[in-house]
């Protein structure tokens, strides 16, 4: 059995995304494709960008700032970098330097640190999606969703911020189903006090097409684009 290329995967893919668009009677440009690139080295989201993708995301800093910095230095001003994993304050300021879109804004502590840090440039901006913690364990990475109107207040308060929405990972274990539907039930809380933060990041490379039918926007997929690593 011969393996596919990445250009197959990546094919293979965005077929899938556009036949469940189509069932979902959603149009494609509403849906953004963010090829989660961790665990690989700078030369797959060059060859990505070769294919005419843009918008990578990773989940751990230092990975992620050595990698942006390669692949700008051979690439410049191409691809925008969305941080998707837990993130610790303290690399926070590393990770504003090269990150576009931040999906894991969790709690009060990061938000803390990252107001103090754009604070230092006026000019400085960051994207963001709140990360909802869709179980009932307190040390995964997320916001209890019964706290998300109270915090998104607190986000919305920096206009340096521009809050997007909402972000969640199914759990293990669960029907991806219902998870989506507290994600989309979330979403509709949030834009009551925010209609502009009306996009979803949710759905991984085992549950995209489920999560194109629940009003996922941001699809966050690796292994189904870069293969196993
Ligand atoms: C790794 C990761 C993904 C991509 O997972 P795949 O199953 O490889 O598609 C998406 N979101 C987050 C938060 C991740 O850490």
């Amino acid at each position: 059995m011969t393996e596919l290329t990445l250009a197959q995967r990546l094919e293979a893919v965005k077929d899938r995304i556009s036949s469940a668009a189509t069932k979902a009677h959603r149009g494609i440009a509403d849906i953004e494709l963010v090829v989660v690139t961790k665990n690989h080295s700078a030369e797959l989201p060059l060859a990505l960008l070769e294919l005419g993708e843009s918008n990578f995301g990773e989940n751990r800093d230092q990975e992620a700032s050595a990698k942006a910095r390669l692949v700008s230095e051979q690439n410049p001003g191409r691809a925008i970098w969305h941080f998707v994993g837990q993130l610790q304050s303290n690399k926070v300021k590393s990770m504003l330097e090269y990150t576009a879109v931040l999906h894991s804004l969790d709690r009060t502590s990061l938000l803390t640190e990252l107001n103090k840090q754009l604070a230092k440039d006026s000019e400085s901006r960051l994207q963001a999606f709140i990360e909802l913690n869709l179980t009932a364990d307190p040390n995964r990475g997320g916001l209890d969703p019964s706290s998300l109107k109270e915090f998104a207040e607190l986000v919305l308060a920096n206009p340096q911020i521009q809050l997007l929405g909402v972000m969640g990972v199914v759990g293990l274990g669960v029907e991806p189903e219902v998870d989506f539907e507290r994600i989309a039930k979330a979403s509709q809380v949030l834009m009551e006090i925010a209609p502009e933060a009306k996009f979803i990041s949710a759905g991984m490379s085992g549950d995209f097409e489920e999560a194109i039918g629940f009003g996922a926007t941001h699809l966050r997929i690796g292994t189904a684009i870069t293969g196993n690593r």
